[in-house]
């Protein structure tokens, strides 16, 4: 395969902007940046008016073959999912393994809740099949190792039930702490799903490496930031998702719905709930965005695609223009999307323009540091340096 040049284009690395480089890619890495790097028998592709920028990250979806090519599709080139029936998560992950237009992810595989706990209701929608859940914090350790031995990559806790969903039992605050301290033990991210803020906090105190979203059922008060950036938790404010449990799903543009499948449509289309459950609102998360990043608290792009009201890919250029909506610069909301999952999920390899990096990369028309809707005009995606085109920006 010949080298790739991208030539004269506007670059994000990840962190900041160059507004004129080129980029040169070779054996599925970065191999040069700059104005002048040598560019003897590569294929060129024209940057002008043009951004490149890492291959986008989601960090909470839940996978499904088709979702991992309508992910790439739209330029998102890495999926972390948050929950898989390990029979689902086997067949996707041989499906990346063997390359081609799809996401690489990294998986939770199955998440701990309490018998009968969320999303324990979801085996009854034919969404997965029986799986395990803890009866008493001293299941945490044989529930990790569990876990471990089945390859997730870091374990995702259920600390609360959602609402409208009436009472729903869910994990002891002393089940969630050992199940922190277990998934520790392992070297693997503790990440808590925690829809009110009480559970959230609780969470936070019990060493939770980060938040599967926001909590969104009160504003949570300046303790809240405060807390989190003290103990360095990072956030996914998934306010796609917490707009569909409000009564609003997602949409696809004409070119975009092209894209998709009718099942995928189906499910983007389709609202989490008619309307918000008794106290809570979307806007309660989205106004904490702001707040916590200027705390200095680490916020991830992600969608909880593969629930109701989103679609893997499609939903991430939403979240960012969510995002940009509740206050953060699309610079930062970016590096929500890219750097800074990488770092957080020890991606050490990606989420970067640098020279070495996986070459996982999205050309874009236009300029998204201006104006984030650019992310959706996208050109090509690039996987290990091979060129997929996929639009036309
Ligand atoms: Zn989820």
């Amino acid at each position: 395969m010949p080298p790739l040049l991208f030539h004269d284009v506007r670059v994000f690395d990840g962190h900041g902007v160059r507004p004129r480089t080129s980029v040169l890619v070779d054996g599925g890495r970065i191999a040069a940046i700059g104005d002048h790097v040598p560019a003897a028998g590569a294929d060129v592709v024209p940057g002008a008016g043009r951004t490149l920028l890492p291959g986008l990250i989601d960090a909470h979806v839940h996978l499904t073959l088709p979702g991992l090519r309508h992910g790439f599709a739209f330029g998102v080139t890495t999926q972390l999912d948050m929950f898989a029936d390990p029979l689902v998560l086997r067949a996707v992950r041989a499906e990346a393994a063997r390359g081609g237009p799809v996401s690489d992810l990294r998986s939770a595989g199955i998440g701990a809740t309490a018998p009968g706990g969320h999303p324990a209701q979801l085996v009854h929608h034919g969404l997965f099949g029986p799986f395990p859940t803890l009866a008493a914090p001293s299941e945490a350790p044989s529930f990790v190792a569990a876990r471990v031995a089945e390859g997730s990559d870091y374990l995702k806790v259920f600390a609360s039930s959602v609402p409208g969903e009436g009472h729903r039992p869910s994990l002891t605050a002393d089940a969630v702490a050992a199940l922190v301290a277990a998934a520790h033990e392992h070297g693997l991210l503790a990440v808590v799903h925690a829809t009110d803020v009480r559970s959230a906090l609780a969470a936070v105190r019990a060493g939770a490496d980060g938040l599967a979203h926001l909590p969104f059922d009160r504003p949570p008060g300046p303790e809240f930031a405060a807390e989190l950036a003290a103990r360095d938790v990072f956030v996914v404010p998934t306010l796609t998702v917490l707009e569909s449990f409000c009564g609003r799903p997602g949409a696809a543009e004409p070119a975009e719905a092209r894209v998709l499948d009718a099942a995928a449509l189906a499910t983007l289309s389709t609202p989490m709930a008619p309307a918000a459950a008794d106290g809570y609102a979307a806007g309660y998360a989205a106004g904490m965005v702001a707040p916590l990043a200027r705390a200095g608290v680490c916020v991830l792009a992600g969608t909880d695609a593969g629930a109701p009201g989103t679609a893997h890919g499609l939903s991430l250029h939403r979240e960012l223009g969510l995002l940009v909506a509740a206050g953060l610069t699309p610079q930062a909301a970016l590096t929500a999307a890219t750097a800074a999952p990488a770092r957080r999920f020890g991606l050490a390899d990606r989420g970067e323009i640098a020279v070495g990096k996986r070459a996982d990369l999205v050309l874009v028309a236009g300029d998204p540091l201006t104006d984030i809707h650019a992310t959706r005009r996208l050109v090509a995606v690039c996987r290990e340096g091979v060129l997929h085109e996929v639009g036309a920006g």
